[in-house]
């Protein structure tokens, strides 16, 4: 096989949105927008371009595009014309309301008029937004239309280093992936303190709103039995912990990307030599407190 111009083995880490990714081109995903965030110096430009590539290849494989159809040719010249790229420009670095329903004087076609008509010669017309976090309040507004109703053929795939600034109803629209540079849980968990971390997290709900100390003692315990059993630093063993909180909030609270951002802070802070303790309380107080609401409800739903 031909190497792949956008290869996801070649990114670093993001075990979860790679494999995400790959479930996208196929047939039955029924996924149409996707948002991918994640801290700065994860590679969401390349994860987008493969994503994109994926749904404009004429025969996708398992692993992504072929490499070598007309779309895949085309994309690899830097020139599609059923790829429409977004990103913020001019002035103040916005993506205007221009740039999404025309009627100014923007140098490439509006989204709107874009995503109308069918492709010309992929599979799909696909549109890859960055930094959808400076979206002007009009464009975000007219970005919301095209994200409600998605014309069949329409694939669109936006990416963000700030996931809080981006507006809840475009997070709500879209299947929000977090992308993470560190080690798969899946592989650096065992099966059996896996099992005891989701019981922990689970517990969450019942504990909300005023249990965040305790909720933040049983995750210390688990990083210090984790450490031990791993021979591995306890700042580690935290962070490799609060890889794995960040996974069961996207799982549970799909629409927490508040939550997200801070265990993705907080972990960034413990990683930095913070007194891990100290903000794991911080962080399991915050989030009770932020979700206690909207557990609360999925109790009730459920
Ligand atoms: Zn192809």
């Amino acid at each position: 096989m031909n190497s792949h111009v956008f290869d996801l083995e070649r990114l670093s880490g993001m075990t979860h949105a790679k494999r995400v990714a790959r479930s996208l081109w196929q047939p039955e995903s029924g996924i149409q927008s996707i948002l991918f965030f994640g801290q700065e110096g994860a590679e969401l430009q390349q994860l987008a371009n493969a994503v994109a590539m994926g749904w404009l290849c004429k025969a996708p494989l398992a692993e992504g595009a072929c490499g070598e159809c007309a779309s895949c040719r085309a994309m690899r010249d830097g020139q599609h014309v059923d790829l429409l790229r977004v990103s913020p420009r001019g002035q103040g670095n916005f993506i205007r309301v221009q740039d999404i329903s025309g009627g100014g004087d923007q140098e490439t076609i509006p989204l709107q008029s874009f995503v109308r008509t069918r492709p010309l010669m992929a599979r799909h017309k696909v549109v890859l937004m960055e930094q959808v976090d400076r979206l002007h309040d009009r464009a975000a507004n007219a970005l919301l239309k095209t994200l409600e109703e998605p014309e069949p053929h329409v694939r669109l795939v936006l990416i963000t280093h700030y996931p809080s600034k981006v507006l809840r109803t475009i997070m709500s629209r879209c299947s929000c992936i977090a992308c993470s540079t560190e080690v798969d849980p899946d592989s650096a968990l065992g099966p059996d303190l896996r099992a005891r971390v989701r019981a922990v997290f689970d517990e969450a709900a019942a504990l909300a709103p005023h249990g965040g100390l305790r909720l933040s003692e049983k995750v210390r315990a688990l990083a210090e039995s984790y450490a031990k059993s791993k021979d591995v630093p306890i700042r580690q063993a935290q962070g490799v912990l609060l890889q794995e909180f960040g996974q069961w909030l996207l799982h549970e609270l799909p629409h927490a990307p508040h939550a997200v951002e801070r265990a993705v802070l907080v972990h960034r802070l413990i990683q930095g030599n913070a007194n891990g303790a100290t903000q794991l309380d911080a962080l399991f107080t915050w989030f009770l407190q932020d979700c206690a609401q909207e557990l609360h409800q999925k109790e009730l739903s459920a």
